[in-house]
């Protein structure tokens, strides 16, 4: 295996078209855009992104459309150093798509999403992948049933490399949704989205993780990050921790902060460094991507 770190981000990739503003228009209002662009998206895309970024050897795996969005999705990969040889290429469907209004105003984004027919990763997709040259394997919660059984997939294979080959899972919830509880219980690190906990009734980060950890395996590391307020972390022995946000002088663009810093947390966990450490690095790298419009800057 090579020293770089293998990294597998297993969902989503989508096609976005970025709109930025100076303010966020009115309904029914029409208005020229400061500037608009292209770009890849999606949560495991984006990450893929950002581990390129950092030196790692990330692979993406999820299905894409054989539509006239692939050419560039896939050469935007490749850009970024992201392996696509395990992506599924599904033919006669749209990609998913969406539309992103960047407001300069506030640096808010706002996205309206399509997916019209793309088919999910299938359980036999993944168990065609050659586990062995992946030290880290990241999940986007979605996909509930089958990303189950790929995970009780990586447990097997886990049972016979204790050598200190076995492959470290972790699980990211985003969304407000109610089957994303039963992924808790699965990972050895689980990041948990500030609008996953609102949606649970929690208010803060660090009430997310204490009660979030209650229901992960032993030894699971519970992170959840919250926009401006930082992130928090526990690990199952009872340990706390926080580190706070690393504002730019301006916050231009939030799209794929959460993506970002889940990269850097993997990242700096993957190369043994502590919670503390881990997560304050996904901090510093998320608040250098919000100050940036997109990822090409930091190329
Ligand atoms: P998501 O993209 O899932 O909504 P968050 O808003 O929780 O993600 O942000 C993830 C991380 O990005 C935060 O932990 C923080 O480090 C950084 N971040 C997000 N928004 C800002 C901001 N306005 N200023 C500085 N850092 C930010």
């Amino acid at each position: 295996m090579s020293s770089k770190l293998n990294i597998l981000c297993v969902g989503a990739c989508c096609f976005d078209i970025v709109s930025q503003v100076l303010k966020y228009p009115l309904e029914d209002t029409d208005q020229r855009c400061l500037d608009q662009h292209w770009q890849r998206g999606g949560n495991a895309s984006n990450s893929c992104t950002v581990l390129g970024l950092l030196g790692a050897k990330p692979t993406f795996f999820g299905t894409i459309a054989d539509s006239h969005e692939k050419r560039f999705l896939l050469e935007d990969f490749a850009k970024f150093d992201v392996n696509t040889d395990y992506a599924v290429i599904h033919e006669g469907c749209d990609s998913p798509a969406s539309c992103i209004i960047l407001s300069a105003a506030t640096g808010s984004r706002t996205i309206v999403h399509s997916n019209k027919n793309l088919p999910e990763l299938s359980v036999e997709d993944f168990n065609k992948i050659d586990l062995s040259a992946f030290q880290w394997v990241h999940f986007e919660g979605r996909n509930v049933t089958n990303i189950t059984k790929m995970i009780e997939h990586i447990r097997e294979y886990n049972k016979s490399h204790q050598d200190g080959s076995s492959i470290t899972i972790s699980v990211e919830i985003e969304n407000a949704k109610h089957e994303l509880e039963s992924l808790i219980p699965l990972p050895d690190v689980l990041f948990v989205s500030k609008d996953y906990a609102m949606f649970k009734g929690y208010t803060n980060k660090e009430e997310t993780v204490e009660k979030i950890q209650a229901q992960t395996i032993p030894g699971c590391l519970v992170i959840c990050p919250w926009g401006e307020d930082g992130a928090s972390a526990s690990s199952s022995d009872g340990q706390l921790v926080h580190s706070s946000a690393f504002p730019p002088s301006q916050v231009v663009d939030t799209l794929g902060a959460g993506d970002t810093f889940i990269a850097a947390t993997i990242f700096s966990l993957a190369s043994g460094c502590t919670l503390k450490d881990s997560i304050t690095f996904g901090c510093r790298i998320a608040g250098l991507k919000v100050g940036v419009i997109g990822w090409e800057p930091l190329r």
